[in-house]
């Protein structure tokens, strides 16, 4: 597949042909199940679209039964942007339901399957963005990441992810999941891809207060992978991971130094408190947003008797189990007599959790992690919800501080899954954060 900076030089015809190509490997393989559907928006350069975003037009469902013949009114901001600078929405791509998920399992349309190993899932919840990338049938994605849902898929898949500072992205039109860790970003087949994209994309938005004014970023061009950075390493963190994942970081860490770069060891808390002070703030999110799927104004609605009865049959049938879970979990942090013992001390965690990225990144440029405990787990084994939960350890509390992360592919496994980790930087840090990456691509 050609990358997105060498799709900028094609012209209409090539365009054109590029779109039937991809159209003809879908159909060819259907098995894969990474689009939804193969809904066009224009004749620029196809982008693939997470299904929780807004194409004037389409039918976006977030992956739900409860959103089935939801046509979308108007463009998110980011599609405005894509469309400006000629890319266009090609395809609807699957995901977790709601957002909500590590697997892309819990999509009413079935699970999307892993391009480079069949019997394992793609990582989710933005599975379907990097198993099209992956599987050579998008240029580029865009996924959205409130908890890891960009970075892990991409690291799953083996290709490119990245989660922009909270701000930098508009979130107009976004499906919302939860709105204060939810950010839109690119999904790529390298670094330099993501960056084209992130500049694309990124920018103020009047219609977004929580949208930061600043120009769009020139990141791209101004990429420089000679420049020398300090990189922290957190040694504790690693020692839990799966043996693929203990050996692309010492690999990761050999090729830092190598290119010239200081890394040094540090220490943070436990990302045990991570995942409490995440699934309590992002369940309250969650319950407060989806509670506007009732029937009436959107999508679906069961008929039964009375209005009341209405929404609680709409809302049983429309909603998928994990939904359901996270709607009772968060009604019940958000409810009076818990509201302080679980939603306040999850936003007190949430500060001490930037408290202590600040203090770093006054020290250090980066941070290397890993993205999950291992690679891709097989189809139908993260039954258990606590074991799903507990592999975002690594991922979550960049959504907590607000920070932009990029996940790249390190090596392989003897099975032929990949191994990603990720690089953080500071907020609104993502030209040192492209110049590291660059940096360690170039070098692998
Ligand atoms: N796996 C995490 C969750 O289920 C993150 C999902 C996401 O980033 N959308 O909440």
């Amino acid at each position: 597949m050609v990358t997105l900076k060498e799709a900028l030089a094609l012209d209409e015809s090539a365009l054109e042909a590029l779109r039937e190509e991809i159209k003809t490997n879908v159909a060819n393989d259907k098995e894969l199940n990474a689009y939804i559907d193969l809904s066009q928006s224009g004749s620029g350069i196809p982008i693939a679209i997470k299904d929780n975003i807004q194409v004037k037009g389409w039918s976006v469902t977030s992956a739900s039964k409860i959103l089935q013949g939801y046509i979308a009114p108007y463009n998110a901001s980011v599609i405005e942007k894509l469309e400006k600078a000629n890319l266009s929405p090609f395809g609807r791509t699957n995901m977790d339901e709601f957002a909500m998920g590590s697997t892309t399992e819990s999509s009413c349309y079935g699970p999307t399957l892993n391009p480079l190993k069949r019997d394992c899932v793609p990582g989710g919840s933005s599975g379907g963005s990097a198993a099209v990338v992956a599987a050579g049938i998008a240029v580029a994605a865009l996924g959205s990441d409130t908890g890891g849902s960009i970075r892990q898929p991409a690291a799953y898949c083996g290709v490119v992810g990245m989660k922009p500072t909270y701000g930098r992205v508009s979130r107009y039109g976004l499906g919302a999941y939860a709105s204060s860790l939810d950010q839109i970003g690119p999904i790529t087949q390298n670094v330099e891809d993501a960056a084209i994209l992130l500049d694309i994309i990124s920018g103020s938005d009047e219609k977004d207060s929580t949208c930061a004014s600043l120009e769009p970023t020139a990141i791209a061009k101004n990429i420089d992978s000679d420049r020398k950075l300090t990189i922290a390493i957190i040694p504790d963190f690693i020692k839990d991971a799966s043996d693929d994942v203990k050996v692309a970081y010492t690999k990761a860490i050999d090729t830092l130094k190598s290119a010239g770069h200081t890394i040094v060891e540090k220490a943070m808390m436990d990302p045990k408190f991570d995942i409490s002070a995440y699934y309590v703030t992002a369940t309250a999110e969650a319950t407060t947003n989806l509670a506007r799927y009732d029937g009436v104004r959107y999508g679906t609605r069961v008929e039964d008797g009375s209005l009341v009865n209405s929404y609680f049959k709409t809302r049983s049938e429309g909603f998928g189990d994990e939904v359901k879970r996270r709607i009772l979990l968060g009604n019940f942090v958000l409810s009076s007599g818990y509201y302080d013992a679980y939603y306040v001390k999850a936003q007190k965690v949430r500060t001490l959790i930037k408290a202590e990225y600040n203090k770093l990144f006054n020290e250090v440029d980066l941070i290397l992690s890993p993205v999950a405990p291992s690679v891709a787990p097989k189809q139908g084994e993260m039954e258990d919800p606590m074991a799903m939960y507990l592999s975002d350890i690594y991922t979550i509390s960049v959504n907590l501080a607000g920070l932009p992360a990029i996940s790249l592919p390190i090596m392989k496994n003897k099975d032929g899954l990949s191994v990603g980790l990720q690089l953080i930087a500071n907020a609104y840090e993502e030209q040192t954060l492209f110049d590291g990456a660059s940096s360690l691509e170039k070098s692998l």
